[in-house]
């Protein structure tokens, strides 16, 4: 009998609980904890380390092939133009109401774990004045692209992939040839993704092992709160604040709009994908939605690569938390950072289950906070990417519906 990748990371997770709770009983000083501690500590690093290795590519390949998705189209400038407008709004409205929602209810704070004694210490040296950070964002902004893999520069990646793909797009079909072989990257990027993902239940275990033996219990307690909060916010960026949109952009009922969506959806919520939902999302589209081919089939694919409003509402929230755990008060010049960042570790973020997970390791890093907070985050992360992909796919129709009215009504 095969078992599913989400039985197997929860197994993980438990099994982690099991064997965390087991180094606790014996003691640290004992030998078995020792030992066992120390394969944790080295299986746990292995893993991040992975999902770090895959980070640079990965995100290039994936913008590069959304920017190329953008196919001929009569109104082809109206048509990105609202496009990114329409994401970029979407995007922003999710992010703030992540970042409101945390600051808010506050989970995770008051909890401190020792996992995070060292970022404290070398926090001070990370904080900058808006200015400074503005200067600093620009001045990275355009880096030698070979430097940007090298050093895992992922802003500099993403801005060089984007000209990339303009260029490609512009250039038509001299350059077909480059544009297959960054769709085969990307494929062969999301291939190692889901070997990665094979070995995470037991990244997961241990991971969750060493941090169980180490740190307080108290963390579940704030688990709860934050899943509370994540879901909570997701449910009315999904339910409330995208059909608000819809409505006030296209007068289309949010009734209406869930009818002709709900397949998309539910696979979505099913798959905890977004491309893997993409030719349902794309039948939806064009047949219940009415939206023209030409308009859903450059929305929808870019959309699901680069539209991920549930994926920036969780990082946002999820980077204050760990501050929060952390003992780390972010002021509003760091929050800023986060908020921008987000949006571009989201766009950056492939439809794949946890890939969010991948890319939240730039959110955490731009403010100086621990990385090693992935391992609270990833056991539960298979049960908020069910709702984080169905929102983000939700948002790829909603703009096709928008973009659809736009370009009509200026014609
Ligand atoms: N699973 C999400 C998607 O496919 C991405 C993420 O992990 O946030 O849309």
């Amino acid at each position: 009998m095969q078992i599913s990748l989400n039985t197997q990371i929860l197994m993980g997770a438990l099994s982690g609980v099991g064997l965390g709770i087991l180094f606790m009983q014996l003691g640290p000083e004992a030998e078995l904890s020792k030992q066992g501690l120390y394969i944790c500590g080295l299986v746990g690093t292995l893993f991040i380390d992975m999902l770090k290795m895959v980070l640079a590519p990965l995100v290039f390949t994936s913008i590069v092939v959304g920017v190329c998705n953008l196919r001929l189209h009569s109104q082809m400038h109206k048509v990105w133009v609202t496009t990114l407008a329409f994401f970029t709004l979407s995007m922003a409205i999710a992010i703030a109401l992540g970042l409101g929602a945390s600051n808010l209810f506050e989970p995770g704070k008051g909890v401190h774990l020792d996992l995070f004694n060292h970022a404290n210490q070398n926090f001070s040296a990370k904080q900058l004045t808006f200015p400074e950070f503005i200067a600093e964002f620009m001045h990275g902004l355009f880096l030698n692209p070979f430097a940007a893999l090298v050093q895992g520069n992922v802003l500099a990646i993403v801005v060089f992939a984007l000209m990339l793909g303009v260029a490609i797009v512009t250039g038509g079909e001299r350059y077909r040839n480059i544009q297959m072989l960054m769709q085969e990257g990307l494929e062969l990027m999301l291939r190692m993704v889901g070997w990665i993902m094979r070995l995470s239940p037991y990244g997961i275990m241990a991971l969750l092992a060493k941090l169980l033996a180490t740190q307080s219990l108290t963390l579940l307690t704030s688990l709860i709160k934050f899943i509370a909060v994540i879901l909570g916010t997701t449910l009315l960026h999904g339910f409330v604040l995208l059909p608000l949109l819809l409505f006030l952009f296209t007068a289309i009922s949010p009734l209406r709009f869930f009818k002709g969506a709900r397949e998309a959806l539910l696979t979505a919520f099913a798959t905890s994908s977004s491309s893997a939902t993409l030719p349902v999302t794309l039948r939806c589209t064009e047949q219940h939605l009415h939206v023209s081919p030409s308009i859903a089939g450059f929305v929808i694919p870019l959309g699901a690569t680069v539209n991920m409003d549930g994926t920036a509402l969780y990082e946002a929230s999820a980077a204050l938390f760990v501050a929060n755990l952390a003992g780390i008060d972010l002021n509003l010049t760091q929050q800023l950072i986060v908020f921008f960042t987000t949006m571009i570790a989201a766009i950056g973020a492939p439809g794949i289950p946890s890939a969010g997970m991948v890319t939240m390791i730039m959110v955490l890093q731009s403010v100086g906070l621990p990385t090693e907070a992935i391992a609270i985050l990833l056991p539960i992360d298979r049960i908020l990417d069910t709702v984080r992909t169905m929102v983000n796919v939700e948002g790829d129709m909603i703009g096709s519906l928008v973009v659809q009215k736009w370009v009509e009504e200026r014609d």
